[in-house]
């Protein structure tokens, strides 16, 4: 009988070897996140990635019913606080609650809130865009973002160690992906990941972001549904219904079909583990990156018009 060594094999009675599960290493053990927009979609899916890879999390997001259902599922290690990441005061609120709550310690801070903002034609036209509609998109999207960085990094600073994790979009890289407003937004958050890597760096905090592609999330289907027969939510903060399993899937096809890797889906998930490495360790020497995540939409000509 050979012996048992390496300590993720085991060796079955005939004497072959099978492979027992080897445990997950969990990634982000002892650390504390904020996850902003993290109540539902892409959102929900990094926490719960996080919270499995041994963080404590708070969900920072506007919507308070959905943020405390989701923290009272997951356990005590998943919090809730009620933040408008565009308004300084909820920002500022909400890192030092989280700081506080855990012994005024703060390791990730992923700002992943966003707003598409409206889809009518009109709305979409450079020729026709409204002033308003454009200023709240962009104070959601990138002014949110901004503060952040700022409150996440003075509450990182002092222990000379952090990681910054944005959302950003692959309008964020391309342009002709989505309204003018929501890719101006995007393409700040790139710019500002750049300038605020270059500035943090001095104090060990890392700044970086993900770019994804379609993800069946309620903001897309919400998009989709506008852009197909006028029926979406004019508001796309709160008021969003939840999307039907036909409509995931209908999704997913319409998005399968611009990758140009084909046989898989790109689903939440995908993003959260994205944002996990930055998050993470494993990225130490990682910083001022864009990660596009996007099944290779944005290396082929295959591109919506
Ligand atoms: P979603 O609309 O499903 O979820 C967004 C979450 O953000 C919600 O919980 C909402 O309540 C919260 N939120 C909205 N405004 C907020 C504010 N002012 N302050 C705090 N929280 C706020 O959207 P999603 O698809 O999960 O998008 C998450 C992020 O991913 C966004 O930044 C979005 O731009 C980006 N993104 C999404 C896609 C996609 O296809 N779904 C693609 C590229 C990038």
């Amino acid at each position: 009988q050979p012996a048992m060594s390496p300590s993720h094999h085991a060796w079955d009675g005939n004497g072959a070897a099978v492979v027992a599960p080897t445990p997950m290493p969990k990634r982000l053990e002892g650390k504390v996140a904020i996850v902003t927009g993290g109540a539902r979609g892409i959102g929900e899916a990094i926490v719960r990635l996080f919270v499995k890879h041994g963080a404590r999390v708070v969900i920072a997001d506007i919507d308070s019913a959905a943020g405390e259902a989701l923290a009272s599922a997951l356990g005590p290690q998943v919090s809730f606080v009620r933040c408008d990441v565009s308004v300084e005061d909820d920002v500022r609120r909400a890192v030092e609650w989280a700081a506080s709550r855990h012994g005024g310690r703060l390791d990730v801070y992923c700002n992943n809130a966003g707003v598409l903002g409206r889809q009518t034609r009109a709305a979409k036209s450079i020729l026709s865009f409204d002033a308003g509609e454009f200023d709240r998109v962009l104070r959601v999207n990138a002014l949110g973002a901004a503060l952040g960085m700022k409150h996440a990094a003075l509450a990182m600073a002092p222990r000379r160690a952090g990681s910054i994790v944005s959302v950003a979009s692959v309008a964020g890289v391309l342009g002709g992906l989505g309204p003018h407003a929501y890719t101006a937004s995007k393409h700040a958050i790139v710019g500002l990941t750049k300038n605020a890597a270059c500035e943090l760096g001095a104090h060990g905090i890392r700044v970086n972001c993900v770019s994804p592609f379609g993800v069946a999330t309620p903001m897309l289907i919400n998009a989709w549904r506008q852009g197909h027969d006028g029926a979406g939510d004019d508001d796309d903060d709160l008021d969003i219904a939840v999307p039907s399993d036909e409509e995931v899937d209908k999704m997913e096809e319409v998005v399968r079909g611009f990758a140009t890797l084909k046989g898989t889906t790109l689903r939440p998930r995908d993003i959260a583990e994205a944002v996990l490495f930055l998050a993470s360790d494993e990225s130490r020497y990682i910083s001022g990156h864009n990660l596009v995540v996007d099944g290779g939409v944005t290396t082929s000509r295959n591109l919506i018009g």
